[in-house]
């Protein structure tokens, strides 16, 4: 599924695109795309409308026409854009749907599971129906140490299911709660209350590295995601423990463990990130001493 860096990476692909054009004409094949409205009505209601700006809520893509309303587009499993010149869209039993622009391009919808949705929102509708969705967003200069801690305090779930749920932080997904637990060397499962002000800060460091790390090779390359252009990311050939059960960890050479946490397959370094916490005195506790400490 695509997190945080590939749809900032379709975001940044598509806004120059889109921003100041017309949707001129819009075809949505797919009735399951916008349920539970009518897609001749949807398409009809988005014909004409001006995008005035494209911005991103945690895995979510904001179309704001200069009418205010705005396209809530969320790519799930398997959705992409494609945008190709005039009269050129190559053949596809994927497609969802086209807008055409008032340049005669066209930015196709393609998802093969077809769990995307399209949703058309009047004016004032988006914030408070994103607010209900999603959490702070882990890039912004207001996310912090601080804010992070007040997210997990309490919570005796587990760190990565706290991790994966879009209300507590927007934009991650598997991969990049593996790879930033990895980068702040805390074991997944511990209770997400349970970590002190260290650990607070290294997996606040964690994410944000791991998110900037992906979004710096335009998202990875799994499934179906592709760019609008059809090119895809390359942050897939440097992942630390993301898919590499067995590989030996980049930092310590112990093989990486695979495990299943809140229903997803789940990687991590068993030496890296130990099931109890480290003392503060001695980040790499020997086995023994580890041992004792469970
Ligand atoms: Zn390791």
């Amino acid at each position: 599924m695509p997190e945080l860096p590939e749809v900032e990476s379709v975001r940044r692909a598509i806004a120059p695109v889109l921003v100041g054009r017309r949707f001129d004409r819009v075809r949505i094949y797919d009735a399951r795309l916008v349920r539970p409205f009518e897609p001749s009505e949807v398409a009809a209601e988005l014909q004409g409308e001006r995008v005035a700006a494209v911005e991103r809520r945690g895995k979510y893509l904001i179309v704001r026409f200069e009418s205010s309303r705005v396209l809530l587009i969320h790519l799930r499993m398997t959705g992409n854009l494609l945008h190709t010149p005039p009269d050129s869209l190559p053949d596809d039993v994927h497609r969802r749907a086209v807008v055409t622009l008032d340049n005669g391009s066209d930015v196709a919808y393609r998802d093969v599971r077809r769990f995307g949705t399209w949703l058309l929102l009047e004016p004032g509708e988006s914030e408070p129906y994103l607010a209900t969705k999603v959490g702070e967003e882990p890039l912004s200069e207001r996310f912090t140490a601080a804010r992070l801690a007040e997210r997990l305090r309490g919570r005796r779930g587990a760190l990565k299911a706290a991790l994966l749920d879009q209300r507590t932080l927007a934009g991650l997904g598997n991969i990049y709660v593996d790879e930033a637990l990895w980068r702040a060397r805390i074991n997944p499962l511990r209770p997400a209350g349970s970590l002190d002000p260290g650990e607070v800060r290294r997996l606040h460091r964690g994410i944000r590295a791991a998110l900037e790390h992906g979004l710096a090779r335009q998202g990875s390359t799994l499934r179906d995601y592709r760019l609008p252009d059809g090119s895809s990311g390359s942050a897939q050939d440097e992942f630390h423990v993301y898919g590499r059960g067995g590989e030996p960890c980049d930092g310590c050479g112990t093989p990486i463990a695979k495990t299943t946490i809140a229903g997803r397959s789940s990687w991590f370094c068993p030496d890296c990130q130990p099931a109890q916490a480290a003392s503060r005195s001695s980040r790499r506790p020997s086995r023994s001493r580890r041992q004792s400490s469970v």
